[in-house]
């Protein structure tokens, strides 16, 4: 499993570099996560616009043999590929993820701090059908000001979402209350 860091450096040539690696490591990478590298300095935070310029193409386009799976990127990023979003896996199913991306001396939870970004939401986020599934909002809060950070409220059914990002049919409406209630438990500081 291989991932990948977006930056300011590596966005506008995200798609060459993926096909150098391929032809050199293809057969080594089972899975590919494109992860969003979230910074505090401002000139390596990528915007949404950037993000939907490099990823919708890329993945439309998608010609490697081995998978990609997003972390870290807001849903209306990646319209059409929302299903791909692996955090949104791991926090149906309910699993911990830790990573020491920010800190390299101190593995973090991934799910309380994405949960937090995703309180107080912006005006397109309330009236987002996707808004319970939709946990990485943190980009835009990064550059407030920047015209072109801005979310996009999406009227895509959740539930399509869901079943193509493998719930089971029959377990939807269980997994968006169980979203619900989990991002409630977190903001009221019951879980971490
Ligand atoms: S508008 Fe907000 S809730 Fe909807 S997909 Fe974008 S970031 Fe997520």
């Amino acid at each position: 499993m291989s991932t990948w860091l977006l930056s300011s450096f590596n966005i506008d040539r995200l798609d060459a570099a993926i096909d150098l690696a391929a032809r050199h490591l293809g057969p080594a990478i089972g899975l590919l996560t494109l992860k969003r590298c979230q910074d505090n300095e401002p000139s390596r935070v990528v915007t949404a616009t950037q993000l939907r310029d490099a990823l919708i193409p890329l993945l439309s386009g998608w010609r490697h043999s081995f998978p990609v799976i997003l972390r870290g990127f807001p849903m209306c990023t990646v319209p059409g590929f929302e299903h791909l979003d692996a955090d949104l896996v791991y926090i149906r199913q309910g699993v911990t993820v830790s990573d020491n991306f920010q800190r390299q001396d101190e593995f973090m939870s991934m799910y309380g701090p994405a949960v937090a970004a995703s309180a107080n939401p912006l005006p397109e986020c309330k009236i987002c059908s996707l808004r319970d599934i939709c946990y990485s909002r943190q980009v835009f809060r990064e550059k407030p000001n920047d015209p072109g950070n801005l979310p996009i409220s999406s009227s895509k059914d959740p539930r399509q979402v869901l079943v193509a990002n493998r719930t089971d049919p029959k377990d939807v409406e269980l997994t968006i209350s169980r979203l619900i209630a989990g991002k409630e438990a977190v903001l009221a500081g019951k879980q971490s």
